[in-house]
């Protein structure tokens, strides 16, 4: 027997529940129901930002926000003119959840722990009488334009549902883009995104732990980014190395993460400006061993390497330096080539490239250009950002906006 539900949303995650609150707070009289093809709901929150679910990011302004999205930038203003972060906290504030700022503008829960979230969204879809139905696998989808009637019929492994709209907010699921396709949707091809860069080297091999702030860039690419960098046991991580991660993310998939980087572990300042400051520093402390003491604003045993790595021991002074010396220890500084081979799973948060062809979604409602009643809320769709609570941004605000357009 078919179960019937004015909506149907598939994916019981961040987009999901927050698409099925705010439907019902706005009317109270559908019957909504989350299926989820887990045992458990919201499992990503849970382990979102190393457990502490890094909400949204402190960016209030729409046309700054979307700058963090590689893949959504231009799609993405509208939404943003509609929720943006500043409504993320009203609307935690309003559940009963605290939100605070960190240094680096990420936004947290103040109890830092995601099952706050999660204890949130359970006990608005409990109150509003939100079905959540788990162990719900979503296996087939019917439209209502083929069968005649106005109605969608979706399949699970084990029960048949109706519904006069339709909600995915399923994630990065191959399996539903497959059965999307048949449907005549375009999928971007799906390739990983936030990842860290594995490499071997002997300049940072005794290294890991140091952070400096870098500029680095993908040789024979336009791929550069400016930030903190963090040597770890595989190779290089950080804000730096994250965000060329997600603005490379295809390009890098296509290199099959074998390529070279270039690091000037002095930002904007190039391998001339560097041999200049080296010269001035050799008369200044010529009587002085070079790596004794960082000259610069990064940590001692990074420069102790750079000079080693320069072909200078570690009794060498300034004054003796020659000029090929020199002239090493400036491109060590400014333009470092380290090879990656590789990449790695950053644990507080990764996200798939890729998904439903933006170019197919009405950004003022969220539905699909394709098929009426079916709307798209979430990472299922090809929009996603570096890191610092914007992929949650994402969920929340085109869930905001599917449930307004309902
Ligand atoms: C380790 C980790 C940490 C992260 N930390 C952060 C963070 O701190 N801040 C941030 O902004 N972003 C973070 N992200 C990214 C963020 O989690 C995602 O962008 C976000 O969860 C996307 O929400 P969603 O609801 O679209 O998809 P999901 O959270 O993936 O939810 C989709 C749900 O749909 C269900 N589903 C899939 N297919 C079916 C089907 N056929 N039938 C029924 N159910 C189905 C899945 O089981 C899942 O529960 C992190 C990601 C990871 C992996």
């Amino acid at each position: 027997m078919n179960q019937d539900f004015d909506i149907i949303i598939v994916g019981g995650g961040a987009a999901g529940f927050f698409t099925a609150i705010n439907i019902v707070e706005k009317n109270p009289k559908l019957k909504v129901a989350i299926l989820e093809r887990g045992a458990e709901v919201l499992q990503k929150v849970r382990i979102s930002g190393g457990g502490r679910c890094n909400v949204t990011h402190a960016c209030f302004e729409p046309n700054e926000l979307v700058k963090f999205y590689p893949r959504g930038e231009k799609e993405l203003r509208g939404p943003f003119h509609q929720f943006c972060s500043g409504d993320t906290i009203d609307w935690f504030e309003k559940h009963g959840v605290e939100l605070k700022i960190e240094d680096d503008g990420r936004m947290f829960p103040v109890s830092n722990s995601s099952q706050t979230i999660i204890d949130c969204f359970l006990q608005a879809t409990q109150k509003l009488g939100i079905k959540v139905l788990t162990g719900q696998s979503v296996q087939s989808i019917f439209n209502p334009e083929i069968s005649g009637e106005n109605i969608w019929k979706i399949e699970t492994q084990t029960e048949n549902y109706v519904a006069e709209k339709l909600i995915l907010a399923t994630g990065s699921n191959p399996k539903v883009w497959e059965m999307l396709q048949t449907y005549g949707h375009a999928i971007v091809n799906p390739v990983p995104s936030l990842f860290t860069f594995n490499i071997k080297d002997p300049r940072i091999k005794e290294l890991p732990g140091v952070a400096a702030l870098a500029t680095v860039k993908v040789k024979d690419t336009k791929l550069e980014s400016t930030g903190p960098l963090l040597i770890t046991h595989w190779g290089m991580s950080g804000p730096a190395v994250l965000k060329l991660s997600a603005w490379g993310a295809r390009i890098l998939h296509d290199k099959n993460y074998q390529f070279t980087i270039s690091v000037n572990w002095l930002n904007d300042v190039d391998a001339d400006e560097a041999e200049k400051k080296l010269k001035e520093l050799k008369q200044e402390h010529a009587k002085k061993a070079v790596s004794k003491k960082s000259p610069f604003d990064f940590p001692n045993r990074l420069w102790e390497s750079l000079v080693h790595a320069s072909g200078i021991d570690s009794e060498t002074k300034w004054a003796d330096l020659s000029k090929m010396q020199l002239q090493n220890l400036s491109n060590q500084l400014t333009n470092g080539s380290f090879q990656v081979n590789g990449k790695s799973t950053f644990k507080e948060e990764f996200v798939t490239a890729g998904g439903i062809d933006l170019k197919e979604i009405n950004f003022k409602t969220m539905e699909s250009k394709l098929h009426a009643n079916l709307y798209f809320a979430g990472e299922i769709v090809n929009i996603d950002a570096i890191t610092g609570g914007f992929n949650f941004q994402n969920a929340w605000t085109s869930g905001f906006i599917v449930a307004n357009a309902i």
